[in-house]
């Protein structure tokens, strides 16, 4: 029972360093825990001012005399403030770190806000004009030209997603305005545009499963596993309009990358003004006026990346998260939590359901369907009549070699690629790398040298060496290759989409080529533009990453070509064939989706790799089984949980002893438990900006051993010499 409790006032604040210490009497000792809600005297004030307890300790940090006692601990009935608090304390708990760190996630500062009066874009003009008005812009004029769509569809868009999402400028508006087409006016706040509801009969599949979540009692979890185009958002939207019906609020999480605007036009125009939606290019004056607007019940529906996930909704009712395999819903700094683990937690701290959607659920997530802690929900088919999954093939690179074709484009995608060309279809190429460059394998043969011990890749280091980063093995690099001799056994280096680029300019000169990597778009708008581009058919053939293979609907596209599947297989992490498998399912889910049936060729040095096959032929639940056994076998996630401990430091003689002592204090905490600790180990990157870095793993089937781990290196850190740590669970 600690004596003395560090409090913090308002949360809100812009900065959350102040902190003020106060005595915890006796009585509310067994109350008194990190994030609990206090009630304290403070300055001349008589009322007692709310606060939240943010550290306790047995030492006196204050004058005495000037101690006063916590006046309450309210026993849990948690207002919303409250309840994100306690989500705070859970995170830090679950993913280490500050309670302050965990603070600003869940509660960002206060920032003025300015009243904005809400105002509308409506067409002044019928939607048969509108048409012909469209049809004179030139073909630049593609922000407008989505406006007069848009308007055309629905008679009038609230003047932030015209500013926003479909990225028209002031002056157009202005412009577009005085032509007469349309106008823009100031409504009161709470004049509702309601929006039409479903416009599609759901069919048996997605009425059995959106009937399932609504029958539901509160904190199931659902796993709606649907493969792309098979009407998960149709099935989102139902569920959701019951939901509001209720009185309650639903928070939808998309990754960025795939809030387009067709997206977001399709919720608006289901709910009207009921939604709103917030990203990260947002400032954080629009982004706390968004929040505000929330807890006022102003609107029911909130729509964006991981944030999304802390809107304080009074009387949350559901919260969704879509493609929940994503990577991008884990933070990438401190506390490095996953929305989806946030989202289960919050759910059960407020009664909601949850949905977790994708055409390729995560092992994690499918594991727990099969443990029976969720439900598994399916769509078996496309739910547009006529629209079929595209048929896949499997090309052999080493026969390419064989047949002295060195160029990266097989003769088969070759053949398919000039076929569409004269079809006037349109064409993907995708290249799954993932910015990484280290791991070596065989041009001739494609061998790629693995761990001995890990079957994971190992890792060109420039003294010549090949690590295993998970368990430290390392081996001489010979230089030719150890299965078939070929002197072109080589790290793989950055070999990236414009060179792809330039070759397919060279291959197909009459073709219009689009590229879109990190490079292209550095800014969101760049990323919008070309898609818009290559929608509107201003492109025969769209060259890119990742990037180009998340959710959006091209009808044109017949043919989609993945490059080498291999470079995300080589990723030395064990779960690149999950990455791999998700990579290619998905860019198998672009080709087809209208009445043109599509063709997906996979370019491969590996074809009989269990994620290659699984993704040619679609079959989730083959590649699923492979992979969970093959963690199994290994210990890794889910099967077991895992910890992983980064240390930072300037010197690396200090980090390696660091290091060696954090593992024995680690050993001591969770030996007894079985759990297993791996290294410390040079990670992956040893070296980045003049700082070292040198990783502990922790593996064990309980994750409360895991952070138990956790636990005892943030103490042990607390006394070390300036080690920087950073966790990270599974
Ligand atoms: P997903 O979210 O699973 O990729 P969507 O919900 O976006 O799938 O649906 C894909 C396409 O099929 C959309 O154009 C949608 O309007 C259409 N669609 C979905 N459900 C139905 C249905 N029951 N009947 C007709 N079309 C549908
Ligand atoms: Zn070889
Ligand atoms: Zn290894």
């Amino acid at each position: 029972m600690a004596a003395y409790a560090d409090v913090i006032i308002d949360i809100t604040a812009p900065t959350l360093d102040r902190t003020f210490q106060y005595e915890v009497p006796a009585e509310l000792a067994a109350r008194a825990v990190i994030g609990a809600p206090v009630a304290v005297p403070f300055g001349n004030g008589k009322a007692p001012r709310r606060g939240y307890i943010v550290g306790l300790s047995d030492e006196l940090k204050v004058d005495a005399q000037k101690l006063r006692p916590i006046a309450n601990i309210p026993d849990r009935d948690l207002s919303i403030e409250d309840s994100l608090v306690d989500l705070a304390r859970q995170i830090r708990e679950r993913y280490g770190g500050s309670l302050y760190d965990a603070l600003r996630v869940v509660i960002p500062s206060r920032q003025k806000v300015q009243s904005v009066p809400k105002r509308i874009v409506k067409r002044a003009v019928t939607a048969d004009e509108l048409a012909a008005a469209a049809q004179k812009l030139t073909a630049r004029e593609t922000a407008k030209a989505r406006l007069y769509k848009a308007l055309a569809e629905t008679e009038e868009i609230p003047y932030e997603l015209v500013t926003g999402k479909l990225k028209l400028t002031k002056d157009a508006l202005a412009k577009a305005e005085k032509e007469g087409i349309l106008t823009i006016e100031t409504v009161e706040n709470d004049a509702r545009t309601p929006g039409e509801g479903l416009t599609v009969t759901l069919n048996d599949e997605q009425v059995a499963a959106a009937e399932a979540v609504l029958a539901a009692p509160p904190e199931s979890v659902f796993v709606l596993h649907g493969i792309t185009g098979s009407g998960k958002t149709e099935v989102y939207l139902r569920v959701i309009g019951d939901i509001v019906a209720q009185g309650k609020q639903v928070i939808v999480l998309i990754p960025e990358i795939a809030l387009t605007y067709q997206t977001v036009m399709r919720f608006y125009r289901c709910f009207g003004d009921k939604v709103a939606f917030v990203h990260s290019k947002m400032s954080a004056g629009d982004r706390y006026r968004m929040r505000e607007r929330a807890r006022a019940g102003e609107i029911s529906i909130m729509i964006g990346p991981r944030s999304a996930l802390f809107t304080p909704f009074p009387n949350l009712g559901m919260l969704i998260v879509d493609e929940e395999h994503e990577t991008s819903y884990r933070s990438e700094s401190t506390p490095r939590y996953h929305a989806v683990t946030v989202a289960v937690m919050r759910a059960k701290m407020c009664g909601a359901k949850v949905i977790l959607g994708s055409a390729t659920p995560s092992t994690e997530t499918y594991f727990k369907c099969e443990s029976g802690e969720y439900r598994l929900l399916t769509l078996s088919k496309r739910a547009k009549e006529g629209a079929a999954l595209p048929k896949a093939e499997i090309v052999d690179l080493r026969e390419e070699i064989a047949a002295h074709n060195y160029s990266v484009i097989s003769r088969r995608l070759r053949a398919a690629i000039t076929d569409r060309l004269a079809k006037k279809e349109q064409v993907m190429l995708f290249l799954n790398r993932r910015g990484y460059a280290g791991f070596v394998s065989c041009r001739a043969c494609g061998e790629t040298a693995t761990c001995p011990h890990c079957d994971v890749s190992l890792t060109y280091h420039n003294d010549g060496t090949l690590r295993c980063h998970y368990c430290g093995y390392r081996r001489a690099y010979e230089k030719t290759c150890p299965s078939c001799g070929s002197k072109f056994y080589l790290p793989f280096g950055r070999s990236g989409t414009q060179k792809i680029e330039e070759l397919v300019a060279k291959e197909f000169p009459t073709a219009r080529v689009l590229r879109m990597d990190a490079d292209t778009t550095k800014a969101a708008e760049d990323y919008e533009a070309i898609l818009t581009e290559f929608a509107e058919g201003r492109g025969d053939i769209l060259i890119g990453t990742q990037m180009i293979v998340k959710g959006h609907d091209f009808p044109k596209v017949t043919l989609v070509g993945a490059l080498a599947a291999d470079l995300s297989l080589g990723v030395p992490e064990y779960n690149s064939a999950e990455r791999t498998f998700d990579l290619l399912a998905q860019a198998a889910g672009r080709a087809g989706r209208d009445r043109i049936p599509g063709e997906v060729i996979i370019q491969t040095y590996r074809p009989d790799h269990y994620a290659v096959q699984a993704a040619a032929t679609a079959d989730y639940r083959a590649f699923y089984d492979t992979e969970i056994a093959f963690r199994r076998s290994c210990g890794y996630p889910p099967v077991r949980h895992l910890l992983t401990i980064v240390g930072a430091d300037r010197r690396e003689a200090v980090l390696e002893s660091a290091m060696d002592d954090l593992a024995a204090v680690v050993k001591a905490a969770v030996a007894a438990d079985g759990a297993v600790v791996i290294g410390p180990s040079p990670a992956l990157l040893r070296k980045k900006k003049d700082l070292f870095y040198r990783v502990l793993y922790v593996k064990h089937g309980d994750v409360g051993v895991c952070v138990r781990a956790k636990d005892a290196a943030e103490g042990w850190m607390h006394g070390e010499r300036g080690v920087g740590l950073t966790f990270d669970v599974d």
